[in-house]
Order: C-alpha cells, then sequence, then structure tokens
C-alpha cells in the first residue's frame, strides 16, 4: 500500500470519477477526506471506506463557496493533522450553445469547475507548503483540449484549469508540490448517461479504442501520479481517453 499516513482530500466524491478515486486512494491506504454537495452522497462512499477498513470523513463541502472551502481544509486538519494529496474533481456541466447560454449557465460552470478549484487549491497549497511536500490533481477534460460545440462554458472551465495546473506547479515546485491535471475523454458516469444513444456512437466513431471509459481508468491515473512513481512530473496533462486526443 503505497499511500500509507497520507490524506488525500477528493472533491465531488459521492459519485462517478471522484467515487473512484477516493476508493483507490483509501484501498492504497490514504485516509480520505470525502467531500459532496450533500452530507448523504459524501457519507455514503465514506462509509465504504470504512467498509474496507480505511479512514473517511465525510463533509458537505459547495467548492463554489470559499468560506465552504476554508471549512474544509480547517476540518481535514482537525481530523487527520495533515493534506498530502488533493484531487480537484468535482464538476458541473450546463449545456447550451453560445447564442442562447445564459449568464447563469456561464457563471455556475466557471464558478464550480474554475473557481472551485483555484479555492481548494489555494487552501491546500498553504498547509503543504508549510510540509514541503504536496501532490495535487486537477480533473480537467479532453473538452478543454479540443472545445466540443454546446459546451463552451465547461470548455471554457476545463481550458482554464489546465492553465491553473501549469501556473501552480510553476509557483510551488521548489516547494515539492506537484500539480498535474488528467484530462479524461469520455467516462461511464452520470455525466455522460443522459447522452442520447446516437450522441454516444458519435463518440465511439471518435475513440481509436472504441469504448467509453469507465471511473477506475481515472482513478488509477489519479494513483500514479500521487503514488512517489509520479514525483518528477508536474506541470503535466495525462490524456486518459482512449485516443480520442493525441
Ligand atoms: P458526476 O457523476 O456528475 O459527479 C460529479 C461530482 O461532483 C458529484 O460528486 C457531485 O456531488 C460533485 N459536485 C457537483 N457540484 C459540486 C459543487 N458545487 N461542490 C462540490 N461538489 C460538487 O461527474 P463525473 O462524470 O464523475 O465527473 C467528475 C469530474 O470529471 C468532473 O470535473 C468532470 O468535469 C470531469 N470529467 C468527466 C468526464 C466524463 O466523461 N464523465 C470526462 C472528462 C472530465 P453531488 O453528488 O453532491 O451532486
Amino acid at each position: 500500500m503505497m499511500l500509507n499516513g497520507k490524506v488525500a482530500v477528493v472533491t465531488g466524491a459521492s459519485r462517478g470519477i471522484g467515487k473512484a478515486i477516493a476508493l483507490k486512494l483509501a484501498a492504497e491506504g490514504a485516509d480520505v477526506v470525502v467531500t459532496a454537495t450533500s452530507q448523504e452522497g459524501a457519507q455514503m462512499t465514506a462509509d465504504e471506506i470504512v467498509r474496507m477498513g480505511g479512514k473517511a470523513l465525510a463533509l458537505k463541502v459547495n467548492v463554489a463557496d470559499s468560506a465552504e472551502v476554508a471549512a474544509l481544509f480547517a476540518r481535514t486538519v482537525e481530523n487527520f493533522g495533515k493534506v498530502d494529496i488533493l484531487v480537484n474533481n468535482a464538476g458541473i456541466t450546463r449545456d447550451g450553445l453560445v447564442l442562447r447560454m445564459k449568464d447563469d449557465d456561464w457563471d455556475a460552470v466557471i464558478d464550480v469547475n474554475l473557481k472551485g478549484t483555484f479555492t481548494c487549491t489555494r487552501e491546500a497549497v498553504k498547509l503543504m507548503s508549510k510540509a514541503r511536500y504536496g501532490r495535487i490533481v486537477n480533473i480537467t477534460s479532453v473538452v478543454g483540449e479540443m472545445g466540443n460545440a454546446g459546451q463552451a462554458n465547461y470548455a471554457a472551465s476545463k481550458a482554464g484549469m489546465i492553465g491553473l495546473t501549469k501556473s501552480t506547479a510553476r509557483e510551488f515546485a521548489g516547494r515539492n508540490i506537484t500539480v498535474n491535471a488528467i484530462a479524461p475523454g469520455f467516462i461511464e458516469t452520470d455525466m455522460t448517461e443522459i447522452l442520447s444513444e446516437k450522441v454516444k456512437e458519435g463518440l465511439m466513431q471518435q475513440i481509436p479504442m472504441g469504448r467509453l471509459g469507465a471511473p477506475d481508468d481515472v482513478a488509477n491515473a489519479v494513483f500514479f501520479l500521487v503514488s512517489g512513481l509520479g514525483d518528477y512530473i508536474t506541470g503535466h496533462v495525462l490524456s486518459v481517453n482512449g485516443g480520442m486526443y493525441m
């Protein structure tokens, strides 16, 4: 177990990719702080970790609210004494064509996906800098690299996360804090469940490996970056997309 003694915070870990990441880090020995927008959602993943024999703390946190984010890190330190790993995974979509996109749809997506990643990072690096150790992984998207009609807000937030990743990586490399992004392609979760069969078939044709990804495909990449095996990697965007974007 390569993460024994480590403390990880995973945002948006009630379901989908975040849940798979939380379970993987716990299976490798980390104590995990699981967050979601509801206490019940976070608690379900935390309970699963405890049943596996691990330690977990469930917290209701809206990552778009910087006061709630500050409280998340204070509670983490109270419970586990430190933060070694932060995975900024919480994310939403509010799709629509540019001409029809409302200000609210733009703001909500930028606030959760981009500002949420920034505020969590800002709190984490305060603690990690003092400890001179930290591993941050930001879950961006292939859409941030390629663009996608109907997802201007989401693509902008995810491309912004890449700039944030590289800038933070440069600022904190000297403190032994690595900051990387993972850009998943299309992964089978609630977020992609809503796509029509026609859209899914269209997507499949763009994926050389001929299948959607699984949440564990992303969780394994996160594990690699935070495990010690990826210690000399920072400011990198790792594609987990079946070849969809090269
Ligand atoms: P999902 O199944 O919709 O889960 C989203 C998670 O984010 C949930 O745990 C949700 O909590 C949480 N969340 C939403 N708004 C939040 C907020 N304001 N504050 C805190 N947590 C919040 O999504 P997913 O497919 O697993 O996606 C996870 C991440 O991967 C996202 O950043 C997404 O953009 C990215 N991604 C996904 C795909 C894909 O194909 N699925 C591809 C590329 C990138 P609740 O349960 O409480 O709502």
